[in-house]
């Protein structure tokens, strides 16, 4: 991503629950890209230096028993120019693979047993770790990450998030999915378009739609031209 391209976030505009929020009027941003990262954290460290402060040493938000990602603003910059893996980000995934709903995080299968330790703080320093420690950037989870999908032919990262644009990354099954969701940057919490996870959408399902859809209006053709003749 474009450094320059991005406009900064004011995260008081970021919602804290993200993709999570309950709430159908909360107008804040919902992006996924927030899933599993402090935005408390973010919004104190932004206030102190927009108050003039000097030098930010908090290393946590208030809330004793928070469990999230505390990026400092710079940190977190750096995580948003990270490459996607199915369109998500590393510090969205639950680094202990709790699978409850609502530990804050995403779970997936490819990424379980994964130390993000490693991944995120560059090195794990934790001898008796037994978890896999392997690069973010390598294929080895790329390669898992596609084996997991009902999609295997392409992934979020090979789709063009565009209105109104002739690329040939959109593909026409995808036309109820919302590309911006799949990427994790739709800000919407009500969105026209669909926001299913990647993993979820089923490709052949979707494409018997599409060609059922021309084989009706083909047939019905057809019987109207018999009716003519
Ligand atoms: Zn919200
Ligand atoms: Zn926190
Ligand atoms: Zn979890
Ligand atoms: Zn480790
Ligand atoms: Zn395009
Ligand atoms: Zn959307």
């Amino acid at each position: 991503m474009d450094q320059k391209e991005q406009k900064p976030y004011i995260f008081t505009e970021i919602c804290l629950q993200s993709i999570y929020c309950k709430d159908n009027s909360c107008q804040l941003n919902h992006s996924r890209v927030f899933v599993g990262v402090c935005v408390e954290y973010l919004r104190n460290e932004q206030q102190f230096y927009d108050e003039g402060g000097e030098e930010y040493e908090q290393t946590k938000c208030n809330k004793k028993d928070c469990n999230l990602w505390h990026f400092q603003n710079d940190k977190f910059s750096d995580q948003l120019s990270k490459q996607t893996i199915n369109g998500i980000f590393p510090h969205n995934l639950c680094p202990k693979s709790c699978g409850f709903e609502n530990c804050g995080y995403l779970h997936r299968k490819w990424a379980e047993k994964v130390c993000f330790n490693q991944i995120l703080k560059g090195s794990c320093r934790n001898k008796q770790c037994e978890l896999e420690h392997v690069r973010w950037e390598l294929d080895i989870l790329k390669e898992r990450a596609r084996s997991c999908s009902l999609n295997q032919d392409t992934t979020p990262e090979d789709l063009c998030e565009k209105e109104k644009c002739n690329c040939g990354k959109h593909p026409p099954w995808l036309n109820d999915y919302c590309i911006l969701y799949l990427k994790g940057l739709c800000p919407n919490k009500k969105c026209i378009k669909n926001h299913t996870d990647w993993e979820k959408i089923n490709t052949k399902i979707n494409q018997k739609k599409c060609f059922k859809v021309l084989y009706h209006h083909r047939s019905r053709k057809k019987k109207k031209n018999s009716f003519n003749t």
